[in-house]
């Protein structure tokens, strides 16, 4: 136990969506009664690759008091038979995350990931 970066979820903001829940690499989302939950702190790296996400604003992150991180507890998360990480793909061109890096875009309140590729075509026209 220590202090470090943790994801904080605003459970009046959070919709219930889902969104979130795929874009964690190491499974330390889920819904619980239609809001977003860390499981266990120690699979929340504290990366923030949710926090784009978001089409609400409820993710944030903080510096608290948690578990460590680790490395074992996501393995065996992402081991687990139910777990099912679903690759993100680029909206503009369909690459998937596997293929080409990709970024969490905002526009009109929904959030979107393009490619490195594609994203100096959406930033010059
Ligand atoms: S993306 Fe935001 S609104 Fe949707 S479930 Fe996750 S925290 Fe809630």
């Amino acid at each position: 136990m220590a202090k470090r970066t943790m994801v904080k979820i605003d459970e009046k903001l959070c919709n219930g969506c889902g969104a979130c829940i795929s874009p964690c690499a190491e499974g330390a989302l889920t819904l619980v009664n239609g809001k977003a939950k860390v499981i266990k702190e120690e699979l929340c790296d504290g990366a923030g690759f949710c926090i784009g996400i978001c089409p609400t604003g409820a993710l944030s992150l903080e510096v608290r008091e948690a578990a460590d991180f680790s490395e074992k507890a996501v393995k065996k998360k992402t081991s687990e038979k139910k777990f099912q990480y679903i690759p993100q793909k680029c909206e503009s061109c369909g690459t998937s995350e596997e293929d080409a890096y990709l970024l969490a875009i905002k526009h009109q309140g929904k959030s979107l990931w393009y490619c490195t590729h594609c994203l100096p075509r959406l930033i010059h026209g």
